[in-house]
C-alpha cells in the first residue's frame, strides 16, 4: 500500500510499504478514507521529536472503513465507518479506568525509552516516534488499530468524513484545553495559537460558557477565522508587541481568568534575544522546547488563574516562570488529549448541528501530494489552516 513516511528533517515521502495485518485479536484494520496533517506532525517534520526512524509511517488523525477485525473485537465489523482516536489505549488499566486514556499504561511497547525521558510512559500514539510505541500511522491507505474494541467510534450515516475526522484529535484536544479551564460564565479566556487546536479551544471555551475569548497569533488569515467563525477577539502579537500588557489593557488591568496554550514546542517570538536563546539551546539540544507562549500565558493570566497547556512539548524548558506560578497561586493543567472521553459527546454536538468542525479545512489533496502539503502547512503558505489527505 501507499503511505507517507518520515525521511529525516524536512523530508517526507509517499512510498510503497507492507499492508497492515492483524497481529492481536483486539486489532482492526481500517482502510483510510480521510487523514489529516497536524501541528504535531510538524514537530516530527522539523526534527524535534526523538526516536524517529527513516521510513516510519506517520499520521495520527484518520478515519475510514473497517476491513478486518480480530476475534475479540465484537463491537465492529467489516464495512463499519469509524473515526479513530490518536492515543492508543487498552481500556483496562488504572489510567484508562480513570478516563486518562492518553496515559494508558499498557499501549506503549517501548515504555522503557519514554520512562527514561519522562519518568513514566504515556500511551502509544499512531505514527509518532518509537518512544511512543513505533506504531505505523494513518497518512496511509490502511492502518492497524490496536485495542479496536475500545478506541474507534462508529460514524453515523449522514455525518461526512470532513465532519467526523477532527474527532480523532484537534476538536477533542481544543475541547479538553477549554475544559481544563473550569470555565465560569464571567470568564475571559485567552488562547495562544490560532491553528486548528487553538481555534477549537476557542470554540469550546464559548461552548462551555466563557464570556469573552481572545485569540493570539501572528497570521491574520487565522485570526480572521477566530473572529468570523468563532466570535473571538484577537491580538496579532507582531502588531501588539507586548502581549501580556495588551491583555491587561483588554481586561481592566487584571488579565484573563484562564489561559490556553495551543502553540507547542516551536513557538515563534517577535523579540530577538529570548527567541535567539531558545533557538540556539533547542538546536544544540540543551533544551527541547521553545516555550515562549507558555511563558507569556503564565505571565498574562490573573492571580489565581488557570493555565491549560495543550501544545506539545518533548522534554525540558528553560526560563520557566515558576515564581509567577507559585507566588500568584496559579494552577497548571496539561495533557495529551484523552480523546476517547470526548468522542461521543462531541459527535453529538456535531450531529445536532451545534458545531461544524469543517470550518478549519483549507486544503484537500491526494495522499500522494503529502510532501508538498507538509511544506505548505509548515510555512503557512496559501492561507493554510488544515490539510485533509485523501488516500
Ligand atoms: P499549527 O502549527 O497549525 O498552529 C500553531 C499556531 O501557533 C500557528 O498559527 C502559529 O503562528 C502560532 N504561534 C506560534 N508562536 C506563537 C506565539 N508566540 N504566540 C501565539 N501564537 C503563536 O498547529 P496546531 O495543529 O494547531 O497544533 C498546535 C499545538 O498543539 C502543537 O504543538 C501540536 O503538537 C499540539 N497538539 C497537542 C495535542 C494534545 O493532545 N495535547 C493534540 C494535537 C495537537
Ligand atoms: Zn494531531
Ligand atoms: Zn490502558
Amino acid at each position: 500500500m501507499r503511505a507517507n513516511t518520515w525521511q529525516g528533517r524536512n523530508s517526507v515521502e509517499v512510498q510503497d510499504v507492507p499492508d497492515p495485518k492483524i497481529l492481536n485479536q483486539r486489532d482492526a484494520i481500517v482502510k483510510v478514507t480521510s487523514s489529516a496533517i497536524c501541528g504535531s506532525d510538524l514537530h516530527l517534520y522539523d526534527g524535534y521529536i526523538p526516536t524517529m526512524k527513516r521510513g516510519d509511517v506517520i499520521g495520527h488523525e484518520f478515519m475510514g472503513e473497517v476491513v478486518d477485525v480480530g476475534r475479540e473485537v465484537t463491537n465492529l465489523r467489516p464495512g463499519d465507518r469509524v473515526v479513530v482516536p490518536f492515543p492508543i489505549a487498552c481500556g483496562n488499566c488504572n489510567a484508562c479506568a480513570a478516563g486518562l486514556w492518553a496515559a494508558c499504561e499498557n499501549s506503549n511497547p517501548n515504555a522503557g525509552i519514554a520512562e527514561k525521558a519522562m519518568g513514566h510512559s504515556p500511551c502509544g500514539i499512531f505514527g509518532y516516534s518509537h518512544m511512543m510505541g513505533g506504531f505505523a500511522g494513518g497518512q496511509a491507505e490502511a492502518v492497524r488499530v490496536p485495542f479496536a474494541d475500545v478506541g474507534p467510534l462508529k460514524v453515523p450515516d449522514g455525518v461526512t468524513d470532513e465532519q467526523a475526522l477532527f474527532l480523532s484529535d484537534v476538536f477533542p484536544t481544543g475541547f479538553m484545553g477549554a475544559e481544563m479551564c473550569d470555565v465560569e460564565p464571567h470568564d475571559v479566556v485567552a488562547v495562544w495559537g490560532a491553528g486548528p487546536v487553538g481555534l477549537f479551544a476557542a470554540v469550546s471555551a464559548f461552548l462551555l460558557g466563557a464570556h469573552r475569548v481572545i485569540v493570539i497569533d501572528r497570521f491574520d488569515y487565522r485570526l480572521q477565522l477566530a473572529r468570523e467563525k468563532v466570535g473571538a477577539e484577537t491580538i496579532n502579537y507582531v502588531e501588539a508587541g507586548d502581549v501580556p500588557e495588551t491583555l491587561k489593557e483588554m481586561t481592566g488591568g487584571r488579565g484573563p481568568d484562564k489561559v490556553i496554550e495551543a502553540v507547542g514546542m516551536e513557538a515563534h517570538h517577535q523579540h530577538g534575544i529570548v527567541h535567539a536563546y531558545d533557538r540556539v539551546k533547542q538546536a544544540t539540544r540543551q533544551e527541547t522546547e521553545r516555550p515562549h507562549a507558555v511563558r507569556e500565558a503564565i505571565l498574562s493570566v490573573r492571580n489565581g488563574g488557570i493555565v491549560s497547556i495543550v501544545g506539545v512539548f518533548g522534554g525540558v524548558a528553560d526560563k520557566f516562570p515558576l515564581g509567577a506560578v507559585v507566588n500568584r497561586g496559579l494552577t497548571i493543567r496539561a495533557g495529551q488529549c484523552h480523546v476517547h472521553r470526548y468522542l461521543r459527546p462531541l459527535m453529538d454536538r456535531i450531529v445536532s448541528g451545534e458545531v461544524d468542525p469543517t470550518f478549519i479545512i483549507t486544503h484537500t489533496v491526494p495522499l500522494e501530494e503529502a510532501p508538498t502539503a507538509f511544506e505548505t502547512f509548515k510555512h503557512k503558505q496559501d492561507e493554510c489552516v488544515k490539510v485533509v489527505l485523501k488516500p
